[in-house]
């Protein structure tokens, strides 16, 4: 780490305390755009960096909400509007019992450098509460939603800041969220994406992060001459990013065996065919229910519960040619990243944000595998978010076919970028360096034409 890097972030360690998230995000930036200041000198001296670190402004609210026996609950509300150089606010929100201000830090900080990668003018925001929709009626979730919404429906707003959903944030609440913004601000406007096709939402939406994350690693596969038929894949998680990232695999011919949630994971070597797969569409999006279930269903499949305290995830010790951690940050440790390597993994594409310890990216860049960061990899959402504002703005609605090119377009060239980026600054390969150099000069620029503000 050079001097610029380490005083950089000994400056946000003491500015920012107790976010271990957001320096490990700022860490793996700033690292990466040393050289890009070096040659740029006119970004340091406008304190460029220190200012994308910077949120314009933290929201933090109280969320009171009565549950079915008539007992009040307090939680924390949050939005984070990072950055908006380059368009409205655009970013999730998360509703897990972990989040607080560090998490959504390290997510919105994220999201600012992903966002510009996408080619869409859309800025840098985060938010959520730390409350656990786990075993919650839907009424409690949709009285949740919306005392959530009663303060957000101030801050946000068309041209302002577009929230989507993130964990815990899927369709159901979206629909909520929505409602009440809609009640309280008696306007219809694209205020949310992720929303229903009937009122606004687009095509593809749901699909769209686990899909991206599938074609970016199939182009990246391009760079060997290689495609995705054939692979046999590691998926972590099993919410909306997991799923759709198994049907696309399917779709190009892959094989996914893996799938997780936060009890434990399954194994099926036979592979989650389509019927599967709707199987565990109905036991996470509608009953609700724990991936164990899988393994009493299908006879092929194994359950392994996840051990408190072990210090590495049985999971990633599985022989596969590619990898889609799909579920949340530091979820790949370095041992995890060497069992990777080790078990001939040679992909890595992240759906999830941050899944991977800043140990464990070392492994994979020293590997010299094919390592796409979460911020390239999973932009597929937010990019399909775009154009779900853009139809709004519109009042029309593209096809299936149309959302999917654009998609599929928006991935390779992101890829492009980066592999450009990369190759620039001297770090062939680097999709790290050529995310974060890709993401980073586009909000400069902007940042620089509009003064200091
Ligand atoms: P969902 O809530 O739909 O699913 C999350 C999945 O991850 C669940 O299977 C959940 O298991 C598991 N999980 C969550 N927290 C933990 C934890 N602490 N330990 C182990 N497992 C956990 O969320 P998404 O699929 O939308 O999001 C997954 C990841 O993708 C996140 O990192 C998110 O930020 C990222 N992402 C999402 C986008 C989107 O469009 N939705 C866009 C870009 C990135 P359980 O049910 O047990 O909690």
């Amino acid at each position: 780490m050079g001097n610029f890097a380490s005083d950089f972030m000994a400056e946000l360690k003491a500015k920012n305390p107790g976010q271990p998230e957001f320096h490990q995000a700022a860490f793996e930036v700033v690292n990466s755009l040393s050289l890009v200041l070096d040659r740029n000198p006119e970004f340091r001296k406008a304190k460029i960096l220190e200012r994308i670190a910077e949120p314009e402004r933290v929201i933090l609210f109280r969320v009171t909400w009565m549950d079915d026996a008539g007992e009040i609950h307090v939680n924390k509300g949050y939005r984070i509007q990072m950055n908006s150089a380059i368009g409205p606010y655009k970013g999730g929100l998360r509703f897990h019992p972990t989040v607080n201000l560090g998490i959504l830090k390290f997510l919105a900080f994220e999201q600012v450098f992903k966002n510009s990668l996408t080619t869409l003018p859309m800025g840098g925001g985060k938010g959520g509460c730390d409350f656990d929709p786990k075993g919650k009626s839907d009424n409690e979730v949709m009285r949740l939603c919306q005392s959530f919404m009663s303060e957000l429906f101030r801050h946000v707003g068309g041209d302002t800041d577009v929230p989507a959903g993130d964990i815990g944030v899927g369709g159901r609440e979206i629909g909520f969220l929505f409602g009440q913004y809609r009640k309280l601000r008696n306007e219809f406007v694209g205020v949310l994406t992720g929303k229903g096709l009937e009122w606004g939402g687009s095509l593809i939406r749901p699909e769209a992060t686990g899909y991206g994350a599938v074609y970016f690693a199939a182009e990246m596969l391009t760079t060997r001459n290689q495609t995705m038929a054939g692979k046999t894949c590691l998926v972590s998680g099993s919410g909306n990013v997991a799923q759709y990232t198994v049907e696309k695999i399917n779709q190009l011919g892959g094989k996914a065996v893996t799938l997780s949630d936060s009890n434990g994971f399954i194994y099926d070597p036979a592979g989650i065919d389509a019927p599967k797969l709707a199987f565990v569409m109905d036991l996470k999006n509608v009953r609700r229910g724990r991936i164990s279930e899988y393994a009493d269903k299908f006879k092929t499949a194994t359950y392994k519960p996840l051990s408190a305290g072990a210090d590495f995830n049985p999971l990633w010790d599985i022989k596969a040619d590619c990898a889609f951690p799909s579920a949340t940050q530091n979820e790949i440790n370095a041992k995890d990243a060497k069992n990777l390597v080790k078990n001939g993994v040679y992909v890595v594409a992240e759906g999830a944000n941050m899944p991977t310890t800043a140990e464990g990216v070392d492994v994979f860049i020293d590997a010299k595998i094919l390592y796409g960061p979460g911020k390239a990899a999973n932009a597929g959402g937010v990019a399909t978010s775009g154009l779900e504002m853009s139809q709004n703005s519109m009042r029309l609605s593209w096809t299936r076919e149309e959302v999917d090119q654009r998609l599929h377009g928006i991935m390779k060239s992101i890829h492009k970028t980066c592999v450009e980026a990369a190759n620039a600054y001297g770090t062939p390969g680097n999709y790290v360096n050529g995310a974060n150099i890709g993401g980073f000069l586009k909000v400069a620029r902007a940042m620089m034409a509009q003064g200091l503000v």
